[in-house]
């Protein structure tokens, strides 16, 4: 199993630095976030370390998001929502703090306050067109 001995979350995994435990098996550990955003913040990580989804072996990511949709409802039935981001930052640019691959599950009720900034803009059609073909290209490489 892939670990890192200066990664906090494989600290976790590996019993050295305590948790609040809601659910591990032989992929993945869950775990309450020590810095909640929202009532029910919880963490599902591969016991396995890998950076971000781009490490990740496909097989070893497939495993893991098999597992979300329990953890997810049970956060969602403990905490009383009814709806729930479930995302993994990826890379330091994209908010990632802890380089040990993660989903937050963040469950959400209306009026909560909470932000997460999506600013959209329009897809310029030009642009668009070689971007997508340079991420095909980059995909057929
Ligand atoms: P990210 O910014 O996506 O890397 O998120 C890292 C998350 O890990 C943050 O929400 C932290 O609050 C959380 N975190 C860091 N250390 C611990 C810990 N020891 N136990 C539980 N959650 C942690
Ligand atoms: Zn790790």
């Amino acid at each position: 199993m892939a670990t890192d001995p200066t990664c906090i979350f494989c600290k976790i995994v590996a019993g050295q630095i305590p948790c609040l435990k809601v659910y591990e098996d032989d992929v993945v550990l869950s775990f309450l976030d020590i810095g909640p955003i929202a009532h029910g913040h919880t963490l599902v990580i591969p016991k396995s370390h890998y950076p971000t989804v781009m490490e990740i072996p496909p097989e070893v990511l497939a495993a893991v998001n098999q597992r979300i949709p329990k953890i997810a409802r049970a956060v969602l039935a403990a905490s009383g929502a009814k709806a729930c981001h479930v995302l993994a930052n990826n890379g330091e640019e994209a908010m990632q703090s802890v380089h040990h691959l993660h989903y937050h599950i963040v469950p959400r009720a209306s009026g909560d306050g909470i932000r997460i900034p999506w600013n959209t803009r329009d897809l310029d059609k030009t642009a668009g067109a070689g971007l997508a073909q340079a991420i095909q290209a980059a995909l057929a490489s």
